[in-house]
């Protein structure tokens, strides 16, 4: 299998930032951001292999409902995997530091972990699939920054 790459558009999110809410429940604590981000890789991913995102209409459920393929086998790779990715972050104006290594950003692992997330049941049927990765965090405009808009640039390749 060759590997596949991508580029999803819109304000990367990290993953990880859990807050706990009055009954003592945690939850994402960028609930609604995280999940848009997600949503926007799942359909850039969905675009570039023209595959689709597993549907489940009950949590236990073992095959998709819209293709009937088994959860396990619901993905372009089904054996370990490496992800890559370039996560491009906007610079605001009055920032002078070349990285994004402000408190305000996510950390570099959260990216990841919302990506390894988003393309599950789409790109490789668990996330335990990736034993590899490397990711990037650049602003804009830097020299090595690959977009010219907020996003990131993903690539997932088989390891043998
Ligand atoms: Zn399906």
């Amino acid at each position: 299998m060759r590997p596949v790459t991508f580029t999803a558009f819109g304000d990367p999110a990290g993953q990880g930032n859990l807050s706990r809410g009055r009954h003592g429940k945690s939850y994402h604590s960028n609930g609604a951001e995280l999940e848009e981000w997600r949503t926007r890789v799942r359909n850039a991913a969905a675009r570039a292999t023209g595959h689709h995102a597993l549907v489940v209409l009950e949590k236990k459920e073992r095959t998709c409902a819209q293709c009937g393929t088994f959860r396990t086998k619901h993905g372009l790779f089904l054996g370990p995997v490496a992800l890559d990715a370039v996560v491009a972050i906007a610079r605001p104006p009055s920032v002078k530091r070349p990285y994004p290594t402000s408190r305000r950003h996510s950390d570099w692992d959260h990216h990841a972990r919302a990506l390894c997330d988003a393309l599950t049941g789409l790109i490789y049927p668990d996330d335990s699939q990736v034993v590899d990765g490397h990711v990037r965090q650049l602003y804009i405009g830097h020299p090595s920054c690959p977009l010219p808009q907020p996003g990131a640039l993903i690539t997932v390749s088989e390891v043998s």
